[in-house]
């Protein structure tokens, strides 16, 4: 009987345990991907470049003889029709953790066992299963750094090759048009622009990764702060999309750090924060829209997007030249420098006193390595609301930190074109890339500051006193 390998956040045909379980089953397998209401309301460049891994998933299939098959619809609806229209009688696929994604499979899978119809869930989306990290107590862990002491030593399972043959069915069913799905089109920007700076599907990401390992893990530790050096992997871009799996990463780490590489250990380090988002995420879900600590609750945010400040910040218009150069950074090419990603939130929500949910929504329109777990835990981890989050007197001055992380003013003139008689490339396709209405020009003069550093620190400092731990 032909199953169905279900593909969600998990483009790749290596360290899969959902395609190898479909492959082993001895039926054909039929791969599909359903473009349903939460592809439908993820954010434009997300959504952009989720369609741009699609079709390199797609062509990685072909190549071993199978087929990816498209549907638009509601999930359920478009695997009962496959399961009608191909007699099959399984579906695998690998599991998810954001709220939205696990209330969906749930009602999937209970409706499916209703018919009769096994559905396979699979690890591979992440190295540690949530319900598998416990503390002591039996709780999860809302701190870091002793989940890091709890997992470093941790085995692993051992990684899957691409399956050599996906066994094909006698006959395909129907599959819409990629094209035809429009993934850009809430882009409304310059979408080409963010398109040519994506790393895009297995085969990219498995080089983006063995390049890093040759060549950058050594200094990452000491370079990975400086927001003008391509210090750091970049596979958050891959991971979003599951182009390349945690699992293979980590294998890449550990070896790398057995050759006695310098920064590897603070490599593998990185890679748990995704876990603890996810394990965080998963255990306490409210963490996408509410304060994950009620007291913050009354906490005197603005929330009005419409403030001019607020616009400032998401154009890059703020007069500070590292929140600018950040913001632009996002925009053009669909990701940020970590150390910018504390710095635009610190700013945001501590100078500009403005809420995290505001900056969180921005970033999921802007980013195209959005992923639910992380950006959530970021922004919360900054503002202070969340989880072994930044002390409330932890106020990121950007013109502090551009002295000691930009020092040669090498990242700002990267993306800051105004003022200056000849503008980088990558500063004037910010230009290019921004909607008309925003009404900027390159020969504009670079914006006065929009808030006095020390004022907006005091503010802040004031508000948060009743916030402290
Ligand atoms: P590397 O330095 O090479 O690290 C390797 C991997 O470890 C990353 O690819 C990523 O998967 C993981 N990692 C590293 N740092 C973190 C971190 N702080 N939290 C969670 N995982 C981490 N990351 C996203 O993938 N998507 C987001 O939407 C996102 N939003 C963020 C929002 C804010 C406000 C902040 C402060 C951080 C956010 N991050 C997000 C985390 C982090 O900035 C990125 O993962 C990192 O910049 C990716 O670059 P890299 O792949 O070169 O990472």
């Amino acid at each position: 009987r032909p199953v169905l390998m279900w593909f969600r956040r998990d483009l790749r045909l290596s360290d899969h345990p959902a395609l190898t379980a479909a492959c082993n089953s001895g039926g054909p397998v039929i791969p599909v991907f359903i473009h349903d209401e939460i592809v439908e309301t993820t954010g434009a460049a997300a959504r952009m470049r989720w369609g741009m891994s699609i079709e390199a998933l797609a062509k990685s299939l072909e190549e071993k003889g199978s087929k990816l098959i498209l549907r638009k619809g509601n999930a359920l609806e478009v695997l009962k029709d496959l399961i009608k229209e191909t007699g099959a009688g399984v579906v695998h696929w690998s599991r998810l953790y954001d709220p939205a994604c696990r209330e969906r499979d749930t009602d999937v899978k209970s409706a499916l066992k209703d018919m009769d119809i096994e559905a396979e869930s699979h690890s591979g989306h992440l190295l540690f299963e949530p319900w598998t990290v416990e503390t002591k107590d039996g709780g999860f862990y809302k701190v870091y750094t002793p989940m890091w002491n709890a997992v470093k030593g941790r085995e692993l399972p051992s990684q899957l090759s691409a399956p050599s043959n996906i066994p094909a069915p006698d006959s395909w069913p129907k599959s819409d048009k990629l094209d035809d799905w429009n993934m850009d089109v809430d882009m409304r920007r310059g979408a080409d622009i963010v398109k040519s700076y994506q790393v895009v599907g297995e085969t990219s990401a498995r080089s983006r990764l063995s390049s890093f390992t040759a060549h950058r893990i050594e200094t990452y530790k000491e370079e990975r702060d400086y927001p003008a050096i391509d210090a750091g992997s970049r596979l958050s871009e891959n991971l979003t999309y599951g182009e390349i799996a945690p699992l293979s990463i980590w294998y890449a780490g550990q070896r790398a750090r057995d050759e006695g590489k310098a920064g590897a250990e603070h490599f593998l380090k990185e890679l748990v924060w995704r876990e603890f988002a996810y394990h965080l995420i998963y255990h306490t879900p409210h963490i996408t829209n509410d304060n994950w600590r009620e007291k913050w609750n009354d906490f005197p945010w603005n929330t009005d997007e419409r403030k001019k400040e607020v616009k400032a910040w998401k154009q890059g218009r703020t007069g500070e030249p590292f929140v600018d150069a950040a913001m632009r950074e996002m925009y053009v090419t669909g990701t940020m420098h970590n150390r910018s990603r504390m710095i635009v939130a610190s700013y945001l929500t501590k100078h500009l006193m403005t809420h995290w949910d505001v900056g969180m929504r921005w970033f999921e329109d802007c980013l195209t390595d959005w992923d639910p777990a992380s950006n959530a835990l970021g922004w919360q981890w900054t503002a202070g609301s969340g989880p072994d989050a930044a002390p409330y007197f932890r106020i990121y001055n950007p013109a502090t930190q551009c002295d000691k992380f930009d020092e040669n003013g090498t990242y700002r003139d990267t993306w800051i074109a105004e003022g200056r008689s000849n503008p980088a490339k990558e500063a004037l396709q910010y230009f290019d890339a921004i909607p008309e209405r925003w009404n900027m020009s390159a020969d504009d003069a670079y914006p006065g500051r929009i808030i006095d550093l020390d004022e907006g620190r005091q503010r802040a400092l004031e508000a948060y006193q009743g916030y402290k731990d």
